[in-house]
């Protein structure tokens, strides 16, 4: 039989969005549920693979099949394609399996030529109607299709109006439009070297191959750059015929949410223009009008619409975004797809669906990207700073947060800028699909025009950006670069805030302030921690940021960087003195100075965690980055320690390192300096004997940086306990320990058995561990890591997404070995990617006991455990079943008999699942 790569929408469903697209898919499943969507076929991603491997040319068979389709349509809608009577007119929409807002290209009206515009006229009595339809289809044909610049068409419109001495579009009436579409005819021929096509089958041979080739456009590959879209083969291909909401006064066009996609409240939300098409709406050229007023004006379309929202939501059990167009006072819908929602509204529907019971917690917890939650921890204005600033203009809440920066024009300038390290607010009249990578560069973006479903306010929200959209009150001129508000003029330069959350536009800088969390967001916390195994613990040095973590949820410190604690001005002298020292007297004395400073960190720190683990890592970092680099700073260290200035410049010299990072760092410091450890052992031990004798509990974790030999650990672990004993015998106090490593070098991975003998915990340093595993500089990589993600070497930056294969085999090979000599040991990953979603699932699946990460990232991690353990629970689920079904079918054949198999699930584990 030979392979289907078109399909009729009542042969598709949701499940099949690899092969039709979401959109595809969708309209399939609308369709199968009864639902009024205007009739159409989608040619599979399977044809855009095809297409593309073939030289970018469809084959035989996938032609035939599209003919096949497109006669099956034009019986059912009763009109023929190219009649000059009463054409049939398609659209032409691509749609991957993963949305990609703005990034693909869509063609209307597609089946409009000189003849059948006429029928159009005709048959709808509206000649104006056909001939601006027709006038928008060669605009954008042209655009798409035949590559010819947005502007020239612009220029032919503009030179029309003029003529007429008109400002806006609907003063042209028939004849002028006539004009125009001979102007754009002749703009086409001139710019792209051929005619329009008037044959409509050759139209639709362009789109669809415009469409197809549209995947791998700029834009497309930008967007799945950023978004970390890979995998997919293709985009889909949607012809679905037209219908108009630009008929008249009864006809409209809009898009709506199931819910408030801003912040998450069950109630119906959307816009709609009347008498306009549906990119008048998105493209924010006219601003729309709120969804309830569509109540007035046809109350019977707004009732079915309510209707039809509830229905799909109780269908797709999620929060959907639904495009409709009401045609002559029929009701049609054109699309509905997950809809895109802020962190706090995905929190909140999540939340309210279970409370609703429409899905279940393990459904709510997997509805929020964890990832997403970034967004929840984002900034907010400073509400008395706010209330002397100067408010400029009010616009569209379009995307919540907040931003200050300095005004640019453009994309390619927000990029520019902020690669330098300037804060940069993005202000554009409205924002199109070329400006992804500058709205991503931008603090925040500030648009003219537009609603909350235009470009600017979609994308922003999914990337989480503050955005201020549809800001009437602004003129921006984007060649004079200047803006006119609220009776001033700025430039390039200028400073404003942002409020994304109010629409709000100030003059200058507002204090931003740390945002604080809502009910429904300790409400997902919870659950997530009634599912995840893996603990979170945070890495943190100071009580202010452990305060912070535990606010998050942190359940412990998994990485106290103890360098860190020696940078403050008072410190750092001693620090210096101790690594001039040319002798152990000059070192002890300078660590003496010391002790008491880290004792006092420590303190403060258990004394905060209150009984919670902390693991104390001992000085790690290359001694050059405590090294004096002013002159001033040498002078006074020579003073301080009566030395010459020379001797510390010649001191410095015979420090230096050609490759720090694999120099004298880590337990290389302490094994020729043991000094260093006895005193950090010292420190920790005394603040927990402090800690004991407060009434509370601690059992510090000491951690060992850098080994990759178990006799470096062994020659740490004796200093560690010899000082523990001293300490407890000062004090006439017992506590209890814990002496592990860090597992980063590759050779500790590799002979993690022989350091298991000893060390009672390991905790993977997986930035030295990528650093070392795949001998990539942690501090030079940046400059070519970049490429080699977008060519593909690595799928990720491996310093922030741990790299599996490599790396994470490493890990796995530590654990595997120190497991089998200690069964229980404790593991843990203290590098960044233990705040790192996927790799947090990876941790979870290769067995580790907790992760530790940044304070603002504690909520992710626990969110991202939850995730993992759900996902592995499901999958289990589903290999039961699969084991089931294939013992089914050894004594029934293929056709198993449902009660069967429902009956053993139930006896085997209790419960039926509804996979
Ligand atoms: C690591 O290497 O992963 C680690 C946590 O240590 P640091 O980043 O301080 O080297
Ligand atoms: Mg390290």
């Amino acid at each position: 039989m030979e392979k289907q790569y078109v399909y009729s929408f009542k042969e598709g469903n949701k499940d099949m969005k690899d092969i039709l697209g979401g959109k595809g898919a969708n309209l399939a499943e609308m369709t199968s549920i009864g639902l009024p969507v205007p009739s159409g076929f989608i040619i599979s991603t399977e044809a855009c693979k095809v297409f593309n491997e073939n030289n970018k040319k469809l084959t035989d068979e996938i032609n035939t099949q599209i003919s096949k389709k497109l006669i099956e349509l034009q019986n059912k809608m009763g009109k023929r394609f190219g009649d000059s009577k009463d054409p049939l007119l398609v659209s032409v929409r691509s749609g991957a399996a993963v949305s990609m807002p703005g990034m693909m290209d869509t063609i209307l009206n597609l089946g409009l030529n000189d003849d059948t515009v006429e029928g159009l006229a005709e048959k709808t009595g509206n000649k104006r109607f056909a001939y601006d339809s027709y006038r928008r289809f060669i605009q954008m044909f042209g655009d798409v299709v035949m590559g010819v610049k947005h502007e020239n068409f612009e220029k032919a419109l503009e030179s029309v109006k003029e003529e007429k001495e008109v400002e806006f579009d609907t003063e042209l009436d028939e004849d002028d439009l006539y004009k125009v579409i001979e102007l754009y005819k002749e703009a086409i021929q001139e710019e792209a070297g051929r005619l329009f096509p008037n044959d409509v089958y050759e139209q639709l041979d362009m789109a669809i191959g415009a469409v197809f080739a549209s995947w791998d456009n700029d834009r497309a590959n930008t967007y799945r750059r950023l978004n970390n879209i890979h995998g997919l083969i293709g985009t889909a291909v949607n012809v679905q015929s037209m219908v108009f909401g630009n008929m008249g006064d009864d006809s409209g066009t809009g898009v709506c949410f199931t819910r408030n996609p801003s912040n998450g409240e069950n109630k119906f939300y959307g816009e709609f223009l009347m008498n306009a098409q549906g990119e008048d709406v998105v493209a924010g050229i006219r601003t729309p009008r709120e969804i309830e007023e569509l109540e007035k004006i046809m109350p019977e379309n707004y009732k079915e619409l309510v209707d039809i929202r509830e229905k799909l939501e109780k269908h797709y059990k999620d929060m959907q975004d639904i495009e409709f167009t009401i045609e002559k006072g029929k009701l049609y819908i054109l699309q509905t797809r997950n809809g895109k929602r802020t962190a706090s509204s995905a929190v909140r529907i999540a939340v309210e669906m279970v409370e609703e019971g429409l899905i279940s917690k393990e459904d709510a917890l997997l509805k929020v990207e964890p990832g997403a939650l970034d967004q929840l921890l984002h900034k907010q204005l400073d509400e008395s700073d706010k209330k002397n600033a100067e408010l400029l203009t009010k616009g569209l809440p379009a995307s919540p947060g907040a931003a200050v920066g300095k005004i640019v024009f453009n994309a390619e300038d927000a990029k520019e800028r902020a690669e330098k390290g300037e804060k940069v607010i993005l202000v554009r009249i409205e924002t199109s699909p070329e400006d992804i990578e500058g709205m991503n560069a931008a603090q925040g973006i500030l648009t003219a025009r537009g609603g909350m479903t235009s470009h600017a306010a979609v994308v922003a929200r999914g990337m989480g950006k503050c955005c201020v959209a549809g800001c009437s009150g602004l003129v921006v001129n984007e060649s004079k670069r200047i803006i006119e508000v609220g009776g001033g003029r700025f430039g390039e330069d200028s400073i404003i805030t942002l409020d994304g959350s109010s629409g709000e536009v100030f003059a200058g800088k507002i204090k931003l302030i740390e945002p604080t969390l809502s009910g429904y967001f300790g409400k997902l916390m919870e659950w997530a921690d009634e599912v995840r195994k893996l603990k979170v613990r945070t890495n943190a040095d100071t009580p202010k940021d452990s305060q912070t973590a535990i606010k998050f949820g942190a359940e412990g410190i998994g990485l106290c960087r103890t360098e860190h604690m020696f940078f403050e001005a008072d410190r750092i002298k001693a620090v210096r003195e101790m690594i001039l020292s040319d002798n152990k007297e000059g070192r002890e004395k300078a660590l003496a100075k010391i002790l008491p400073m880290q004792k006092g960190d420590f303190y403060e720190l258990f004394k905060v965690m209150d009984g919670r683990p902390v693991t104390i890592r001992f000085l790690d970092p290359p001694l050059h980055e405590f090294l004096p680099k002013e002159d001033s700073e040498i002078e006074e260290l020579a003073e301080e320690m009566d030395v010459s200035v020379e001797k510390i410049k010649e001191k410095i010299e015979e420090l230096h390192e050609f490759n720090p990072m694999l120099g004298h760092r880590g337990c290389r410091l302490a094994i020729t300096y043991p000094e260093i450890a006895e005193m950090q052992s010292r420190a920790v031990f005394e603040a927990a004997v402090q800690v004991i004798e407060d009434g509370k509990t601690i059992i510090p974790e000491v951690m060992i940086p850098l080994v990759g030999n178990t006799k470096e650990f062994e020659n740490q672990k004796e200093i560690v306990d010899r000082v523990a004993k001293e300490v407890m015998k000062e004090n006439n106090v017992e506590f209890d320990y814990l002496v592990g490593t860090m597992i980063e070098v590759p050779r500790g991975a590799i002979t993690a058995d022989e350091i298991a003998e000893h060390a009672e915990f390991f905790s993977f340093g997986t930035n030295d561990l990528t650093q070392m595993g795949c001998g990539f500089s942690r501090d030079d990589s940046g400059r070519f890591l970049k490429e080699y993600v977008e060519l593909g070497i690595y799928k990720n930056d491996p310093f922030q997404t741990l790299d599996q294969k490599g790396v994470g085999e490493l890990m796995k090979i530590a654990i595997e070995k120190g497991k089998s000599v200690r069964k229980n040991i404790k593991l843990g990953i203290c590098g960044e990617h233990g705040g790192d979603p996927s790799s947090i699932e990876f941790c979870h699946n290769i067995g580790l006991n907790y992760v530790s990460c940044s304070p603002y990232r504690v909520p992710i991690a626990r969110l991202a455990a939850a995730h993992a353990a759900l996902k592995e629970e499901k999958s289990k689920r589903m290999q039961m079943i699969n084991e089931v079904v294939s013992d089914l079918k050894k004594q029934y054949g293929e056709n198993v008999p449902l009660e069967k198999l429902e009956g053993i699930l139930k006896s085997r584990v209790g419960w039926l699942c509804e996979d």
